[in-house]
This record gives C-alpha cells, structure tokens and sequence, in this order.
C-alpha cells in the first residue's frame, strides 16, 4: 500500500544516524504536517487503520542501516576477514532471513524452525550456526544437511554427532561454545558468560574435550564461540573476552584443529528509554575487534574469521508496535490504568525482565502529557502491565499508541496467553507498507485443538 504524505520532519533529535541503536525511534520517525507521527513514510495510526491492532511495524531504513553500521565497522576495525551474522531469535522470519542475507549477513538458529525459516528465506547454510544447549537429532541432521557449522555445546552434542554423522561423508563443521567466566552487569536470565550457566563446556573441560576431538574423522572444527549475556551497555568484558578467547584459540591450534573462525557472541544493548546510554556499534565493534587482534598478535596467533552475532541491536529499534487505546479505570488518588489490545502476549518483556520502554500517541506525539498511567494489556494478570506510570495526554477509546523498539523479543518470545491471537508485522519503506506476517485467526488456535469421540456427546 502506498501513501502520499506531503511534509515531513525528522522527529527525534540528536538522532544517530550511524548507529540506530542509540535512538529511541527508527531513523525515519517523522512528523506529518499535522504533527502526527510517521516511520518510513507511512502515517502510523493510517497503518493501525489499515491492518488492525495490535500491529508490529518494521522500518527497512533503519534495518538495513544497522546492518551496514555493523559491516562497515568490521571493515574500518579489523584487519582481518570477519562475518557478521544475525542472532534470529531475537526475530525470526521470512523476511528478516532474507533480509540480513541480502545485507551479507550471516544468520544463527537455535531450533531447527528457527533454520528452516533461514533456509527457506534465503539464508545459505554455509553462513549459519547452529546454537542450543539441548539439540535433538533431527536438528542436528538438518544443520548437517544443509552444512551449517554446529555449536557444540556439550558433550551430548558431542555424542550424538558421532552417531548421527554417516561414516565415510563429509565431517561436521564444528564450533565449540565454552563460558569464559566473565561477569556483566544485565538482567540474570539473560546472563549467560558466567561459570553457573546452562550453556557451553565450563573452561577447565576445554582442553580435554579438544584432545578427544583431535583425529575424529567425523568432526572438522573451524570455529570457537562465547556469548557474555544480552542488553550489554559496558565494552569492558569484551575486551576481557578477546583475551580469553585467543588462549582457547591458541590451544585449539596446537592440537592440530584448523580453527578459523572466533565467534564473540552478541550482547551490544540499545536505548529504550531516554537514560540509556548504549555505545554505538562502531564503538563496540572497535573494542572487539582491536581487543581480539592484540590478544592474536601478542600470541603470534594469524589472525581469525571475526564473527559477532547482534541479534536485539540489529532489530529492535526498528521496530514497533501499534496498540488501540480501549477502556480506562481511574481510582482515585492512586492511579489511572489505561488499557491497550494487546499486551503481555505480543510483548512479555516488561512482565519477565521488568524491561521499561517509550510509548507515545501516534496522533499527537507532541501533546503535553496532563496525566500519570499505567499502560495496561487486557490479560488476566496484574502483571500484565507495558509501561509504568507513563506521562501521557489524556486518550479516548481508539486513540492509537505507539511503543518504540519492540523489534527484538517481541514477536519471537510472543504467546497466545487467553488465547489471544498473535498480532500481524508489516515492513515499511518510502511510503510503501507490506504484510510480512499475516495476524493470526481465532481459527488458527483452534486447528490444533482435538476432541475425542467420547467427550463429544457429552453436553
Ligand atoms: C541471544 C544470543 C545472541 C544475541 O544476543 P543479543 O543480545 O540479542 O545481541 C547471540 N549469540 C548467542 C549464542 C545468543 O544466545
């Protein structure tokens, strides 16, 4: 759909153009003639009307713009060859495979759904990784099939392959994830480089497990992958990490395995509310990159394949989600809730990570707030809460509200909690909106439902 919008002006300043993930907004939130908010030329409650809410949007601008920040500091940073590649999980689709793929993105998968949709949107096997503390066989077989370099993240992966990889083929393209030990500040489920993790060998497992590996003739391992944790605003334990990468790296070498590749994992933060303060992406990438090409040199080490994986600070701030304003309840002297169509199931971050966010009226952005609330989902939960005491005009029932940088675990981590169907996605650009999810049907929940014969006289 294409619409026209006669006048516009960049609504956000100090907008970072370089580095979406330092804004609170896409790069092309503008204001109409009217003062009404619009991203990537399209009016934002004109979207709301046209595909129904709740509504995820994302802005093609400033996803492809993230991609290039990151291709482009990897470039300027590192001397060496590198590979960015997208952690899906934070948005997993048709679209996005096909997008990052088009921007020489390569991608990683944690399911084996998560890998179909790449493949069947155009990611090539050879650019993805496999991750998962707990794969089964057949995801270890597709991965396989379709030469996508395994994570390996313990040693039942590790027996598994064995079994699985067909004696006399081609071995299995490995990478070995271990936790280095290295503590950040973020959100406790989303810490993931400490000792006391689920995911990867523990360090003092490393060189054993690299000893039995060397002579399979099932395994080939190219690579060496650690993820620190997610929502990561410090540089410092990626620099830390470089160091103790490069001794795996070392070690992995001696005993005679072709490592190439160093997969320093993802985390780089974004901004969601106006006190955060991310680094940008060059920043980031510049400490990486420097840090793991001094660890190298410092061990006479060639340089590696520098793979980073970004998954929330590549999508997140691209996109965001439209909501009708419905029914209110004031108690007075306490508070005022504001309840929106959605809620909890189509974003479950505030509720598991206590997670804040910025939202505005897609109408009038720029009207003085004259109220305090809490905008509320309509799930049967308390906790069902999207903002906290959020500053707003007054609303009407119909009034539509945006909520910025809900690209990133939103749709992936979303329910059907009350049986409430998942929200469309349409991807916006120059004017242009295209349905890239289609809203889910109260039939579509249904489909799986099955009632035996025998309850089916009951009544
Ligand atoms: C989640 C995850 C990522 C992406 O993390 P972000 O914080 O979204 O950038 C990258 N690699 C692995 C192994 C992960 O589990």
């Amino acid at each position: 759909m294409t619409q026209t919008i006669t006048s516009q002006r960049p609504f956000e300043a100090n907008r970072d153009l370089q580095s979406p993930n330092r804004n609170l907004t896409p790069l092309t939130t503008c204001l109409d003639d009217k003062d009404q908010l619009s991203v990537g030329g399209c009016g934002l409650s004109d979207l709301a009307q046209r595909y129904g809410t709740p509504l995820y949007v994302l802005d093609e601008t400033t996803l492809r713009a993230t991609c290039r920040a990151y291709r482009e500091a990897l470039k300027r940073h590192y001397p060496g060859p590198s590979l960015p590649i997208y952690a899906s999980k934070a948005n997993s689709s048709l679209l996005m495979s096909s997008l990052v793929a088009s921007e020489d993105f390569g991608l990683d998968a944690v399911s084996a759904c998560e890998l179909m949709t790449a493949l069947q949107g155009g990611m090539p096997g050879e650019r993805m990784v496999l991750h998962g503390n707990n794969k089964s066989d057949d995801e270890l077989l597709l991965a396989y099939n379709n030469n996508v370099t395994i994570v390996v993240d313990n040693q039942h992966d590790l027996d598994r392959l064995a079994v699985l990889v067909p004696a006399g083929d081609s071995p299995a393209r490995l990478m070995l994830r271990f936790t280095p030990g290295i503590e950040c500040h973020t959100h406790e489920y989303i810490r993931t480089g400490h000792l006391d993790s689920k995911f990867g060998f523990d360090p003092d497992q490393l060189e054993p497990v690299l000893k039995s590996l060397a002579g399979q003739a099932w395994a080939r391992l190219t690579g060496l992958h650690a993820h620190i944790g997610s929502q990561i605003f410090e540089l410092e334990p990626h620099r830390d990490l470089a160091a103790v990468m490069a001794d795996a790296l070392k070690l992995a070498r001696s005993l005679g395995h072709p490592v190439q590749d160093l997969n320093v994992g993802g985390g780089l933060g974004i901004r969601y509310v106006e006190s955060d303060d991310p680094p940008s992406i060059d920043q980031w990438i510049e400490v990486v990159a420097q840090a793991v090409t001094t660890a190298c040199r410092e061990r006479a080490l060639e340089l590696p394949r520098l793979m980073c994986e970004p998954g929330r600070s590549l999508v997140a701030t691209a996109g965001l989600t439209l909501y009708s304003v419905g029914s209110r309840k004031t108690i007075p002297g306490v508070r005022t809730y504001v309840a929106v169509d959605g809620g909890m199931s189509d974003n479950p971050r505030p509720i598991t990570y206590q997670s804040l966010y910025t939202a505005l009226l897609a109408d009038r952005p720029l009207a003085e707030a004259d109220e305090t609330v809490n905008l509320v989902g309509k799930h049967c939960e308390s906790g069902d809460v999207l903002l906290k005491d959020l500053p707003l005009p007054t609303t009407t029932s119909g009034d539509v509200v945006v909520v910025f940088a809900t690209g990133a675990y939103n749709a992936s981590m979303s329910s059907n909690y009350n049986r409430i169907p998942r929200p469309g996605a349409v991807i916006v650009q120059d004017g242009q909106s295209e349905l890239v999810q289609k809203r889910e049907q109260p039939d579509d929940l249904l489909r799986h439902d099955v009632l035996p014969e025998r309850f089916r006289a009951v009544r």
